[in-house]
């Protein structure tokens, strides 16, 4: 397929309209999506979330764009009451350690391990492309640590008895992602759950907090603690992307605090935009109400795909995907049993259309391609719904109206338009990932991806130590760990080798 000259156009929460996607390196997307805080299972709202970061990738990829896709697990640091306001409440992982279901594991440590293990897991299942690098919050502490630091001799920061927070005076801009300014309006809400009094200002937010009790603590220059939830998402980013990204995403619920603190504690390091363009997915309801685990109407993605001997409905995850991009990610969304339904119906047509085209393969029967022109303009109409705003139901519709088209040439298919038929297949799941599963091919060409950034960091390392900067030579020697890879030193100069997976 020849390299469109596509324009990808996507709105901006920062400004509030839908901007074209303009990278700071041209032909190259740098995006961080913020992923999920491993202390359950993750709920189909969740991945809705997650699902819209899929498609960014997908979509920037098609339109010819070379993308480096950073996608975090937060294993320490989110405190139950974080999404309210900062910093109080239980941290999240401890509190389900101490719940029933956190009565099977050993230690946090534990916990968090499975609960990584179960996200990429239903990730697969559900045809989500593998990030380029899948970073987890506590392989980055002394980089975490290091920000805040520089925070603190930069002014930006100040110590108290209980922790190191943002004076979000300090920064002007602060509010303007969320339109929350008013410190006068933002004081009351949170007012009651504040718990240190020798806080400036009721806004500010905690970069470390001092905690020597705390089931996950390192020692910094602050005595034993551990960072808050929004440092590690702005170091992780950073980190693997640079100090100006293009492209940062999450669920709405993230906007406040959690983003807002991100703007204002980068940009006080960098001085720089942190990123171009935020995008934000609005919230998923259950026929009509909010889930609730008390109102019955809770589903995480093992609840909806597990065969039912393991206590699932054993749904086709193709299915769920499929319902899950039937409505628009800017629109709350409606999930209905109905709307499922059909889409396991559409789904089976899909397979109905593989199986055509595989056996006309074998009968291989002569006549003109039927099919080629029409599906070229359907994939057309799925890119340009895609390069949309990821206009979705509309991507959908033209990728079902396809199928059909397919289907109604019926068994005699030759083997021409049997041909389009499959490549256009093809493209259509390599962009909305629908028709089949198609990780392992994937995989293998971010391989290389990953080879390439890790002989790009081992250059930079090479550089750094021969104009003799030791402390940047080990802080990529520390990222190179974090992602996995050992380096050694042969005769022959570095070598690297992967270690493990996070898998
Ligand atoms: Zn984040």
């Amino acid at each position: 397929m020849p390299v469109l000259a596509a324009t990808f156009r996507i709105f901006n929460t920062r400004t509030r309209q839908v901007e074209p996607v303009d990278p700071v390196t041209p032909g190259k997307l740098r995006f961080y999506s913020c992923g999920p805080t491993v202390y359950s299972y993750a709920h189909i709202g969740n991945f809705r979330s997650f699902l819209s970061a899929d498609l960014i990738y997908r979509t920037a990829r098609a339109a010819g764009l070379d993308v480096s896709y950073v996608t975090n697990v937060t294993d320490v640091g989110h405190l139950t009451l974080d999404d309210l306001s900062d910093p109080a409440g239980e941290d999240r992982m401890v509190k389900a350690l101490n719940s029933k279901e956190g009565e099977q594991f050993a230690n946090i440590w534990d916990l968090a391990r499975y609960y990584t293990k179960v996200l990429i897991e239903d990730w697969k299942s559900l045809n989500l492309l593998e990030p380029t690098v899948r970073p987890r919050a506590t392989d980055h502490i002394r980089e975490q640590i290091s920000a805040v630091q520089q925070l603190l001799e930069s002014g930006h920061a100040y110590e108290t008895d209980k922790g190191i927070y943002f004076d979000v005076s300090k920064f002007a801009a602060y509010g303007e992602l969320s339109g929350n300014t008013d410190a006068v309006e933002l004081a009351p809400t949170e007012r009651n759950i504040v718990t240190d009094d020798q806080k400036r200002d009721s806004r500010d937010f905690a970069l470390w907090k001092k905690d020597s009790a705390h089931l996950m603590q390192w020692y910094s220059p602050w005595g034993w603690g551990f960072p808050g939830w929004h440092i590690e998402c702005s170091v992780m980013s950073m980190s693997y992307l640079g100090e100006e990204i293009d492209i940062h995403a999450g669920g709405e619920d993230l906007i406040f605090p959690h983003h807002e603190c991100e703007i204002a504690q980068s940009e006080s390091l960098t001085g720089k935009t942190f990123a171009r363009h935020w995008v934000h997915t609005r919230f998923l309801q259950v026929e009509g109400q909010k889930m609730s685990k008390r109102a019955g109407n809770f589903y995480t993605v093992r609840d909806l795909i597990s065969p039912q001997e393991e206590g699932g409905r054993g749904i086709d995850p193709l299915a769920v995907r499929m319902t899950l991009m039937s409505g628009h990610y800017r629109k709350p969304f409606n999930f209905t049993f109905e709307t499922l339904k059909a889409n396991i119906r559409h789904r089976q047509r899909f397979e109905e259309a593989m199986a055509q085209v595989q056996l006309a393969q074998k009968q291989a029967l002569a006549g003109p391609d039927e099919l080629g022109k029409p599906l070229a303009r359907l994939r057309e109409r799925a890119f340009g719904a895609m390069l949309d705003d990821l206009n979705t139901p509309e991507a959908l519709a033209a990728a079902i109206e396809g199928v059909k088209l397919i289907l109604s040439v019926g068994k005699t298919i030759n083997a021409s338009s049997s041909a389009s038929a499959s490549d256009w297949l093809k493209t259509i799941n390599r962009l909305l990932g629908i028709v089949s599963a198609e990780y392992e091919e994937i995989k293998r060409s971010e391989a290389s991806d990953f080879g390439k950034k890790v002989e790009l960091l081992i250059e930079e390392r090479k550089q750094a130590r021969s104009s003799r900067d030791f402390t940047r030579a080990d802080a990529i020697r520390d990222s190179l760990s974090a992602m996995g890879i050992a380096l050694m030193d042969t005769p022959e100069g570095v070598v690297w080798k992967r270690l493990s997976n996070l898998d």
